[in-house]
């Protein structure tokens, strides 16, 4: 126990600032030879991280515990300021208390302190004091504490014991993070220690209890979430309530890059990943003139006949390399555009035109025009946005009629950041990566086929960064930031230089962990978490494998019904999840249900249009209206579950009766075939079931969380929206807040839960998903030796602490704006 004595007290004290005044109070620790002078500068960078401001005119600022050999012994200091001195905002203080703990022999002073937190008029005195006899006295009393009985506080109280970790005590910090955790539960919530009880949601009233290090307190709690509450609360005391974030955080191994100078930042969306450092150069499509001087019809349909076909031919020919470049999901717009080429109605309206004397050129452009122009005005952005696709077909033929050169950009030599108002597919799928740096464009958004394709050929991309970027000059040296959604431009030679750096680090990094992709996701104190692949057809389930997958958390099962004219049958479908199991050789597989429906559309089925599709017949709701296709596909499934371990999930389950249902199904076509019981899990995205998990929690074996749509219902924000969509971010504290409902309702029932959405798949999304008790991340092929690495690289403990702190925020920001435990890095959002 320290005693004040009149060397730790000033009186009368003016800074000018916050800063001068916590210089003042470490300045009479120094003096009274408490700490050496550099504890100040740790003092000021705590108050970086945390507000020392505890109420009632008072404030406690204290330095980091990584800088405790700076101090030579426990002490505490005292200036006062009568006039008062801008701590923050709104917060005035007039009693600045330093404090130097090298253990808990401080907390008598901080229980003390308490009494004035609850007292304004003592307050109010020991700031207006001459006699630094009053201080003294007035924070040297023991606090007494609230003598009371659980039985008197909290009748019908349940109760958990948990020592407290922390090194030195319950003091404010630890205590503030108690109250963050408590203050979540509607329970009452009573902390006992010794005989003394405080109120958990009160930061004064814990520090009363003056709880030391290794002290061990009784958690109480009476009300509807008790239970969770008393959970959550000793997993925060056990995990150290913040401390060892706070001693052992050190920055992210490689984060996003960051300017050092106030160089020029045009903000645009974040499309593709990555750092690209070149000149700009602008794009500019040729506008290809048309006149309207025709020849005889029959010449001019069949020019138009052969212009048709040798654009069939093109686009065949860009389809085949894009596949083989970007994949087929990424050229599958090549195939749409023959398609186009194909239209009945707007090829008829051409002959017809023809028919009139117009020339097959001025025809054409006349009826895409028109088409392009009616696109445009439409309210759904998504149509909207395919204004862009037949402008592209509409230019190709124009350029066959024409007689222009196909691909008439020339890029300089020397590669290029290349900037554009807008890119057509096939200009993108043109570009050449060795000689394309980065990506920019004006318009567009992070669904737009820019982004798509640029993402598949790894091309650092920002879209829809508006028209200033039309206005800089070809030649100006620049970095762009596809991570962060940035275009720096002119950068200086420091910029440029450890952009660079940069670059080469996070390039050394990724091949580092693509070496360890098949060591498993041990956290350093022992705790695995499984990581496995989203895929969307048969060939990806030995890429996973290759990938350094566990297995596959998520089959997609609504691409094999995708770029077809009718459903795959029940025995395509067995073929298809059986070469799954076979390339997992006995790793789990688990198989979701067709979700077809919101902005997944497969023409063939004639679903009705919907104005609002992501609230309507998608998922489970059309499964189960549409047996023919559940059925075979349930068949297929049970078939395939004879090969290996497969589990089903079924996707948009929004109620329990849409659940039973579908198990209902699912258990008829299981005893038709006479096949042993899969586990059944479920998709959580709706709002609903994480609010009732716990009661889903009963009929199903897993959960996985679809973060995806789970953030566009929370948020209410069209995942798709080019507009909107930046803002659905899936660490949102809102989204996080219904992940760590449905965490703990499942681990009261004994079932897992996996994440099979984006947030798996970003490291800092999977460092707060693994602490908040998340047992399996599933995500895309690339990410998975990134995120392996990350968490191999953290503690659980370390985990746990920074997801209660990413619950605590407020604002998606804040939560990324929290420093990540050591040994993670940073992926693009
Ligand atoms: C999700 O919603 O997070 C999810 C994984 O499902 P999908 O992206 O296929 O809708
Ligand atoms: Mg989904």
């Amino acid at each position: 126990m320290i005693q004040l004595t009149l060397k730790d007290i000033r009186l009368h004290a003016r800074p000018r600032n916050k800063e001068e005044a916590i210089r003042a109070a470490g300045q009479v620790l120094v003096e009274a030879g408490n700490i050496a002078p550099g504890y100040i500068e740790s003092m000021l960078g705590r108050e970086q991280q945390a507000n020392t401001y505890l109420g009632n005119g008072i404030a406690i600022p204290h330095g980091m515990p990584k800088d405790r050999e700076l101090i030579h012994r426990t002490g505490v200091s005292v200036v006062q300021v009568p006039d008062g001195v801008e701590w923050n905002p709104g917060q005035t203080v007039r009693l600045v208390v330093g404090i130097a703990a090298r253990s808990d022999e401080h907390l008598g002073i901080l229980t003390a302190l308490t009494d004035v937190l609850d007292d304004p008029g003592k307050a109010e005195r020991l700031a207006k004091t001459s006699n630094p006899g009053d201080v003294i006295a007035g924070l040297t009393r023991e606090g007494d504490g609230k003598s009371a009985t659980p039985a008197e506080e909290l009748a019908g109280a349940s109760h958990v014991d948990v020592k407290v970790a922390c090194s030195a005590g319950l003091h404010a910090r630890p205590a503030t993070f108690l109250v963050d955790v408590a203050t979540r539960f509607e329970s009452e919530i009573r902390v006992q220690y010794g005989t003394k009880i405080g109120n958990a949601k009160a930061l004064a009233s814990l520090l009363k209890l003056g709880v030391e290090s290794g002290g061990t307190i009784r958690v109480l709690a009476s009300g509807p979430d008790a239970p969770a509450a008393l959970i959550a609360l000793k997993q925060a005391v056990e995990s150290g309530l913040g401390e060892e974030e706070e001693t052992e955080a050190l920055p992210a191994k490689i984060s996003a890059w960051a300017p050092q100078s106030s160089v020029r930042a045009i903000t645009g969306v974040a499309a593709s990943p990555g750092l690209a450092i070149g000149h700009l150069f602008q794009f500019k499509a040729n506008k290809i003139v048309v006149k309207d001087a025709p020849r005889d019809p029959d010449t001019e349909k069949s020019a138009f006949n052969q212009a048709l076909a040798t654009a069939r031919d093109q686009l065949g020919a860009v389809y085949d390399d894009v596949q083989t470049r970007a994949g087929k999901n990424e050229a599958a717009i090549f195939r749409a555009h023959q398609a186009l080429l194909s239209d009945s109605d707007l090829c008829g309206e051409v002959f017809s035109l023809i028919g009139d004397g117009h020339s097959a050129a001025w025809s054409w452009q006349r009826a895409i025009e028109e088409r392009v122009a009616d696109l445009r005005q439409m309210q759904s952005e998504r149509l909207a946005g395919r204004a862009v696709d037949f402008h592209d077909v509409g230019q190709r033929v124009l350029r066959l009629l024409a007689g222009a050169e196909d691909g008439a950009f020339h890029l300089p030599e020397e590669p290029v950041i290349l900037v554009a108002d807008d890119l057509t597919p096939s200009d993108t799928a043109r570009l050449d990566p060795r000689r394309i740096l980065g990506l920019c464009t004006a318009l567009g958004g992070p669904t737009s086929h820019t982004a798509i394709i640029a993402r598949s050929l790894a091309i650092p991309a920002v879209v829809g960064a508006g028209a200033v970027i039309l206005e800089q000059s070809d030649g100006t040296t620049s970095i762009l930031d596809g991570t962060t959604g940035r275009l720096y431009v002119e950068p200086d030679a420091a910029d440029l230089e450890s952009a660079r750096k940069f670059q080469t680090e996070l390039q050394q990094q990724r091949d580092e962990e693509f070496e360890t992709r098949y060591q498993p996701a041990i956290l350093t104190d022992g705790h695995r978490v499984e990581i496995v692949a989203n895929i969307g057809k048969a060939s990806e389930a030995a890429a996973a494998v290759e990938a350094g997958a566990e297995g596959v958390g998520l089959m997609r099962t609504e691409f094999l019904f995708l770029e077809r004219t009718k459903p795959p049958t029940e025995d395509e479908q067995f073929e298809a999840y059986s070469t799954m199991t076979r390339a997992l050789n006995r790793l789990p597989l688990i198989i979701r249900t067709l979700d077809i429906g919101g902005d997944k559309v497969v023409p063939y089925l004639s679903l009705p249009k919907e104005d609002n599709p992501f609230l309507g017949v998608r998922g489970i709701r059309l499964c189960l209206r549409r047996p023919e296709l559940f059925i075979p596909q349930l068949r297929a499934i049970y078939r395939a579950s004879t090969t290996g371990p497969v589990k089903i999930m079924f996707p948009m389950i929004a109620t329990l009766e849409e659940l039973r249902e579908a198990k209902a199904v699912a258990e008829q076509v299981r005893k038709e075939l006479q096949v042993a019981p899969v586990e059944i899990g479920i998709m959580v995205e709706v709002p609903s079931t994480a609010v009732m998990a716990g009661d889903f929690a009963q009929e199903v074996d897993f959960f996985s969380i679809g973060t995806n749509d789970l953030t566009q219902y929370v948020l209410a924000i069209d995942r798709m929206h080019p507009a909107l969509a930046k803002q659905a971010d899936s660490l949102h504290p809102a989204v996080l807040r219904m992940i760590d409902l449905t965490v703990r309702a499942a681990e009261a029932a004994g079932k897992w839960v996996g994440v099979c959405g984006g947030a798996a798949g970003d490291p800092r999304g999977a460092v707060i998903l693994t602490g908040l008790g998340v047992r399996e991340l599933s995500m895309s092929l690339p990410s998975i030796a990134a995120v392996k690495a990350h968490l191999r690289g953290i503690s659980f403990a370390k985990a746990k602490i920074f997801a209660r702190q990413a619950l605590a925020c407020k604002t998606a920001g804040e939560v990324h704006a929290l420093s990540l435990p050591a040994g993670t890095t940073e992926k693009p959002r």
